[in-house]
């Protein structure tokens, strides 16, 4: 038995490394991300636009495009089993039943011709064996379990509402029972009523199936409801990792601490928020050192030289910073 398998990991992602070809440039999108998932527990991958979140999750399900993406490095275990060593057929059949993915649009995930009963039958009927019956009714019990009535079977993704078409993408994401779901801002095109309905349903179904979750956003208001841990994620690096108590109530990076200073307070009367001053990185040219370096107000010359290793601060919590604990003390 692998050592995956042993500590009750479900997903491992091991230092993965992913780079982008455009116009005779390298992008390096992901630059040495290493992550574990256990069943039923959930991952919050946390940071800016561009910082390789999708990218990360895309690499799991092995559907970077085929030209210009390359995965340079890295390994990818589910239960155990290496995915990148995977033939492609092999690979079709853990997508969607071992692992599936919500995109962060429904309209784009829905197929605008087909009903929504059929859109959720055929991932079915494309994972087991069956009549056309018993993939009907599947489809319909999901249905349900999304909080939509069955006799709705028949109908177009236009008759449904945003949030409605993202509980029909939820639907066919979790009809196979996967282990392991991907969830790309599943809330981010939904208002805040609806998105706190769908946040709801995810995590009760999750609970149900024990599924294991990698839960990609930007907002820290989703990752305090949802997730059991967090990795954020600075120009495809991981920079924190730790327990979600660990990173909201003692969050050692400046680049978490100044994430959490972009929150508006609900307790506090300020008139102005504190966002990060300056830009991520250029991924084609990324700073030596640590890649914050020219945004940090704590940086040295010696952030500027050699990349900066993971320290551990606490059990299980742990950042990239040579001068952890500066930002904290305000240094
Ligand atoms: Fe700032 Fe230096 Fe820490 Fe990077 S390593 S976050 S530049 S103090």
């Amino acid at each position: 038995m692998s050592e995956q398998k042993k500590d009750q990991t479900f997903l491992e992602v091991k230092d993965l490394k992913v780079e982008y070809f455009s116009d005779g440039q390298t992008v390096h999108a992901v630059n040495g991300v290493s992550l574990k998932i256990e069943r039923g527990k959930t991952l919050g991958l946390v940071g800016e636009t561009g910082a390789g979140k999708t990218t990360i999750a895309k690499s799991i399900l092995r559907i970077l495009p085929d030209v210009g993406a390359k995965v340079t490095e890295g390994k990818v275990y589910l239960d155990g089993q290496e995915l990148f060593a995977l033939p492609e057929q092999e690979m079709r059949k853990i997508r969607g039943n071992g692992i599936s993915m919500i995109f962060q649009d429904p309209m784009t995930a829905l197929n605008p011709v087909q009903t929504v009963g059929d859109q959720i039958a055929e991932v079915v009927r494309l994972h087991n064996a069956g009549s056309k019956e018993s993939f009907e009714k599947r489809a319909r019990e999901m249905l349900e379990m999304v909080g939509i009535p069955g006799d709705r079977y028949h109908e177009y993704p236009h008759q449904f509402s945003g949030g409605m078409k993202q509980r029909v993408v939820i639907a066919i994401a979790l009809a196979c029972n996967p282990g392991l779901l991907l969830a790309d801002e599943p809330t981010t095109a939904l208002d805040v009523t609806i998105q706190a309905q769908v946040l709801e349903l995810i995590g009760e179904l999750r609970e149900k199936y024990n599924t294991a979750m990698l839960l990609i956003t930007h907002d820290m208001g989703v990752v305090a409801q949802v997730c059991d841990e967090v990795a954020v994620i600075y120009a495809g690096r991981i920079i924190e990792y730790g327990s979600k108590e660990q990173i909201f109530d003692h969050p050692s990076h400046p680049y978490t601490i100044g994430l959490f200073g972009a929150i508006p307070s609900m307790k506090e009367d300020e008139e102005w928020l504190h966002p990060i001053e300056g830009l991520p990185p250029d991924p084609v040219n990324l700073p030596e050192g640590c890649a914050f370096h020219p945004r940090c107000p704590y940086a040295t010359e010696e952030c500027k030289k050699k990349p900066i290793e993971m320290y551990q601060t606490a059990d299980g919590h742990q950042c990239r910073c040579c001068h952890m604990g500066a930002a904290k003390k305000g240094e």
